[in-house]
């Protein structure tokens, strides 16, 4: 059954609440990349980056980066896929929250993790809306804390 997020965002007021409760937990945390998945990242992620003053930095799916990037593939439930960084766009040393919507295997954020660590940035956190713990998806992400706002059993 898919969670769909766009419901949400059909209610400023529970929009607005939900990007304020990152931004809380976020602000002063001297995080300076928000990265978000493409693609319902780019929905939570920049209001969150702007709001705590970091800069966005989109993780795309193979060939929509203009420029040079890196890639990483990942496992998914049936087949593959791929995450791409523009390279140049996070300095080694800086500190990174990764945002999605909803993590289920952990395939995806992991991915996104290892990016931002090939790099040399360091992974504070991730962040998503919701999450399916059934899948334990949670345990694939290398020991690196996951805040999450909602879990659907
Ligand atoms: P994972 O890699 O953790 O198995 O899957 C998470 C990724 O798939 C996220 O990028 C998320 O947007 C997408 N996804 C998988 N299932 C759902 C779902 O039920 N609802 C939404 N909104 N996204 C999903």
């Amino acid at each position: 059954m898919f969670q769909d997020i766009t419901t949400l965002l059909l209610d400023p007021k529970a929009f607005k609440d939900t990007i304020d409760l990152f931004v809380e937990r976020y602000k002063g945390k001297n995080i300076s990349v928000v990265a978000g998945v493409e693609a319902r990242g780019f929905i939570f992620g920049p209001p969150i980056a702007l709001a705590i003053g970091a800069k966005f930095v989109p993780l795309r799916k193979p060939r929509k980066l203009p420029g040079q990037v890196i890639s990483e593939e990942y496992i998914l439930e049936y087949g593959r896929d791929c995450l791409e960084m523009h390279v140049g766009a996070v300095e080694p040393g800086e500190r990174a929250l990764v945002v999605d919507d909803l993590i289920a295997t952990g395939g995806t954020l992991c991915a996104a993790m290892n990016l931002l660590e090939c790099v040399g940035a360091e992974v504070v956190e991730c962040a998503c809306l919701i999450e399916l713990p059934e899948l334990k998806g949670r345990g694939r992400l290398k020991g690196k804390p996951l805040y999450v706002l909602v879990e659907y059993q």
